[in-house]
């Protein structure tokens, strides 16, 4: 489609550089007063129609009378009320939600059953075995489209086709040769130009188009078409029509004036490079270094503006309309500024409906009910126990969530029906997530969001505006019987329109400003300001490049031409803009970048700079850094970015941070004298009594390791609050099979494993490792219970069963002269043993003994190394003291002659690591251990007292100074040090404190 037939020869081109397009034929459609001649003016916008009927009211006499002054859209609107056949006009949303639901239905018509699945990426497969080539068969065009299987061609329901979709029903619903390719990809044929993908998605919008009849809605592209071919009852007289929206006519109005004998049209449309600025309007340039400066420029000028203008006793206050690429958040850099100086502030901005919190919590619900099998989402979940959509306070919907993660076999519906139980408002929240007919209960969240405390109007809007957004796709998915899930894929990438207001605290009546983008500025009626800024007039912002997209080129293959390049439209919004402001036009060009690249102006603003230069390609007539001509330079306004607190708060260059209040900075590991209880813990017995302070041997061991990771990893609590499947609760399992096994075992009158009774050890273990993973799903969740939930998890927990097994070779071989006596022995209270000044608590693993009256302390571990052994270990090295700790503790619990203290690693390599006195235990019954860095000496040296080295030292003697190290610490611990001390350079391994700055250290 070229063009209106007899439309493209211009008339005059006025100073504003608009064109009037004539049909031949036609008078030139001006009388005495300009306009009275037509019958019919088609604007931009309802707010230039509203400045049109004003103005043209005051000059004529007779008023607008006859005379329709309106939008395209919503004159085709009018005409379809009154000759239509009473379908309604599909909205964006409701025409997404339908393109969705159209596509789904004709996926799941032409799939095979297997098909019906959704593909990995979420999206389903649509494939349609019929699709022949309108012009025979076409093997090249359908063989790169194919899938694999002969004649079987699919198309991904991403987004992406939805958008292209839904775009096309929007720009050429009704336009005879975009029809006549939908009726042909529905009959199952290709047409001849396009690929079979193309011709699958043109059958798509045929869906859609069917499905939108049976829902009794319909398309503006095809009401433009109904009212076409009923021209003669439509338009049953001459008409004069006046398009005065300043661009070409889209394909929509093409067709209608085409088709309708009975219009006469002209067209006036802005033609050629952006001119200069009328006269009696002050041209200004603002430059501020970068981005960062942008918002305080702006603010101070507006700021000064208007300051003067009210001064000066102007009738009414001044209104100044700001246009940035990113209105929301220039203007809530400049509203604090502006509001302090009595300026009104407004904002007209767009926002993701997923950025609001109604529709964050919404999709975040909607995520957790969709999400197939077992695989949901905790996170999303606890999206959407946040108040107030939640109907919960905020510290019960943090409890509801933590307890939620702390169990890993909750089910999706337990969890679902414990919120229910928990809250009428989640369920009803749940039953919008899920059912398009219960957008009845959006009331409530709208009385929500009304009845909200703390909470601003614009907030209270913003969520009314999603709660409407939620309606129209929801009523669109009722009309067409389809499911809550075309909504939600609408939902997410819909954007609700925000209207934020400040209200100046002093109201001082200066002015008003409105901060929006530079397509709705440019919708303003004509002369609706006193001064208009453009911002962010750089190349990048506002690029003039034509897309080339998928859409482009399938309607260029449909003899669809675009009816203007990106550089006239540009050129049309920019003519609009200039003719907004009465007083002023400022634009703002920054000079570099958020990464502070340099930038180049936008190809508007070189234009219009253009139109004041004698030669635009002279280059001796502009500055170098701002590329204006001399007599562009007065009031240019500058502005630096190092003035870092000015320019994030938008205020003058002289504004300076005040001190709200002073903390003072706390070294790390340094905590306040009155939460200082809070370190060291008193202890209480299961029954609640109280038994002081008493740290356990783990958590002295890890306070040893490094003080300030031991406050954040047991008092601060940095850990995850989902419950794990990692070492701990591996060592959880490990300890309960080891500890049970030999129950078992023993029982069966076997006192060790021996080589002699090998096979039946491996036979109790194994049986006793079914058991206690059977065991860990009844355990309490949190209790460190293992429970794989997963296919790889339980691999994982298979493998630590048979590592397990694999162990007693090692035992077998391990201390033959001791066997297990004692089997996760409690040293409680009762028992009165102290241990470096305070009650010892704790529980042994194990304690073997031997016939001698000799025994062993065993600790289990995953896996042993440097750390456990006693070589190199010292006061300043204390290295794993917990062994050493019980072994010191079970001589005065149980009167044993302790001569060894072992970790065993029960994990991949079985091997064991500790002290041991070399007089009492042979190094041949110690297999897989390093035997020199766990041997203690034979007898003391000379002067043993201030030796370091604790494996020179004896058994026993090193086990009292292990005892020494440790009442030291425990001193340290009750005084609230907590300084980040690291051991070893290990120490900051797994450390949570990721800001310490003595890491690594
Ligand atoms: S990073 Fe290292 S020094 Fe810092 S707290 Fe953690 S373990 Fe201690």
């Amino acid at each position: 489609m070229a063009g209106v037939p007899g439309c493209g020869a211009a008339g005059q081109v006025d100073a504003a550089g608009v064109a009037l397009k004539r049909r031949p034929g036609l008078h030139d459609g001006r009388d005495a007063m300009g306009m009275a001649e037509y019958d019919v003016v088609l604007l931009a916008s309802f707010a230039q129609v509203e400045e049109w009927r004003k103005r043209h009211a005051q000059e004529r006499s007779r008023g607008l009378f006859a005379q329709t002054v309106t939008t395209f859209n919503a004159w085709m609107m009018d005409l379809w009320e009154l000759h239509g056949d009473g379908r309604a006009v599909v909205d964006p949303l409701q025409r997404q939600t339908v393109m969705q639901a159209a596509f789904e239905r004709l996926a799941c018509e032409h799939a095979p059953d297997d098909l019906a699945a959704q593909g990995a990426d979420g999206a389903v497969g649509m494939q349609v075995a019929s699709m022949h080539a309108a012009d025979g068969a076409d093997a090249g065009r359908c063989a790169g489209n194919r899938n694999g299987e002969d004649g079987v061609v699919s198309l991904a329901l991403s987004p992406g086709v939805m958008k292209l979709s839904a775009r096309c029903a929007r720009d050429a619903a009704g336009v005879p040769a975009f029809e006549r390719a939908v009726d042909l990809a529905c009959a199952g044929n290709v047409p001849t130009e396009l690929s079979v993908r193309e011709a699958l998605l043109l059958k798509g919008v045929g869906a859609y188009r069917d499905m939108l009849q049976g829902a009794g809605l319909i398309e503006l592209g095809h009401v433009v078409a109904y009212l076409a071919r009923h021209e003669r009852e439509v338009f049953a007289r001459p008409l004069r029509v006046l398009v005065n929206t300043g661009a070409p006519c889209d394909w929509h109005m093409e067709h209608l004036f085409e088709s309708c004998s009975n219009l006469s049209v002209d067209v006036q449309v802005a033609q050629g490079a952006v001119g200069r600025i009328s006269h009696g309007v002050a041209l200004r340039f603002g430059f501020p270094s970068g981005r960062y400066a942008q918002a305080a420029l702006v603010a101070q000028h507006v700021r000064a503006l208007l300051g003067g203008e009210r001064r000066e006793g102007a009738g009414t206050a001044p209104t100044v309309v700001v246009a940035a690429k990113d209105p929301l958040s220039l203007y809530k850099q400049m509203e604090p500024e502006l509001a302090g100086a009595g300026v009104q502030v407004c904002v007209q901005a767009q926002v993701p409906f997923s950025s609001t919190d109604f529709g964050r919590q919404l999709l975040s619900l909607c995520r957790v009910l969709q999400d197939e099998g077992d695989a949901w989402s905790k996170a999303d979940l606890a999206d959407a126990l946040l108040p107030p959509f939640s109907g919960m306070s905020r510290r019960q919907g943090l409890q509801a969530d933590r307890g939620l993660r702390a169990d890993r076999l909750v089910a999706r519906e337990a969890a679902l029906a414990s919120l229910r139980i928990a809250s009428d408002t989640f369920s009803q929240l749940e039953e919008i997530a899920q059912d398009p007919e219960a957008d009845i209960l959006l009331g409530v969240f709208e009385q929500i969001a009304f009845g909200a405390p703390g909470r601003s109007q614009a907030w209270r809007m913003e969520q009314l505006a999603a709660a409407s957004a939620v309606r129209s796709c929801t009523a669109a998915a009722r009309l067409v019987g389809a499911g809550m899930a075309p909504c939600v894929q609408a939902l997410r990438d819909a954007a609700v329109v925000v209207s934020y207001e400040c209200v100046a605290e002093t109201p001082q009546d200066a002015g008003r400003v409105v901060v929006t983008t530079q397509a709705a500025a440019a919708q303003m009626g004509l002369g609706s300001c006193d001064c208009l800024v453009l911002c962010d007039l750089t190349s990048e912002d506002y690029p003039v490049a034509d897309k080339d997209d998928a859409a482009a080129t399938l309607f260029g293959k449909l003899g669809l031409a675009a009816n203007e390049s990106a550089l006239s439209r540009a050129r049309c919004t920019f003519a609009m803009l200039m003719k907004l402001s009465r007083g002023e036009l400022l634009c703002v060009r920054p000079l570099n970048d958020w990464d502070g690249n340099p930038t180049y102006p936008a190809a508007m603003l070189q234009e219009l700079i253009d139109s004041y230069r004698a030669d635009p390609t002279a280059d001796d007539d502009v500055d170098d850094v701002f590329g204006l001509p001399d007599a562009l330079r007065a009031g240019l306004l500058e502005r630096g970015e190092e003035l870092l607190f000015a320019n994030a708060s938008a205020a003058s260059a002289e504004a300076v941070q005040q001190r709200a209040c002073e903390v003072p900075r706390r070294p790390i590991g340094q905590v306040a004298p009155d939460r200082m209880s809070a370190v060291a813990v008193e202890r209480r017995a299961d029954d609640g009594r109280a038994i002081g302070f008493s740290p356990s041997p783990s958590q002295v061991e890890a306070y040893l390791d490094c003080p300030h990771k031991w406050f954040a990893q047991s008092r601060v609590k940095l850990e995850d609050l989902d419950e794990g499947f990692g070492a701990l609760e591996r060592g959880s399992y490990a300890h309960a099979v080891l500890q049970e096994f030999y129950c078992a075992f023993q029982a069966l009158g076997f006192a060790k494993v021996a080589p002699d009774n090998l096979d039946e050890a491996r036979r109790v273990m194994r049986s006793i490792a079914e058991s206690v993973a059977r065991e860990q799903f009844d355990l309490e969740p949190g209790s460190g219970r293992y429970v794989p939930t997963s296919q790889m998890e339980q691999r994982e927990r298979e493998a630590c069963a048979k590592a397990l097994v694999g162990y007693l070779d090692f035992e077998a071989r391990f201390l033959p002269g001791f066997h297990p006596a004692y089997l996760e022995y409690r040293i409680d209270p009762e028992r009165g043993v102290q241990y470096a000044g305070h009650p010892f608590i704790g529980t042994v693993d194990r304690i073997d003994v031997d016939d001698r009256g000799n025994a062993v302390v065993i600790d289990y571990k995953g896996s042993v190394g440097y750390a456990h052994e006693i070589a190199g270990k010292s006061a300043q090295l204390p290295g794993k003291v917990q062994a050493r700790m019980y072994a010191r503790a079970v001589e005065r619990a149980l009167g044993l002659n302790v001569v060894g203290a072992f970790y065993v690693s029960y994990g991949e390599k079985h091997a064991a690591a500790g002290a041991f006195d070399s007089r009492s235990i042979e190094a041949a019954h110690l297999p897989n251990m390093k035997v020199e860095r766990s041997c203690c000496a034979a007898e003391d040296p000379w002067g043993a007292i201030d030796v370091e080295d604790f494996a020179s030292l004896t058994f026993a003697t090193m086990l009292d100074r292990t005892e020494q190290l440790v009442a030291a610490a425990m001193q340290a611990m009750a005084a609230g040090k907590v300084d980040a001390s690291p051991s070893s350079s290990d120490s900051c391994a797994y450390c949570p404190v990721t800001a310490c700055p003595k890491r690594g250290a």
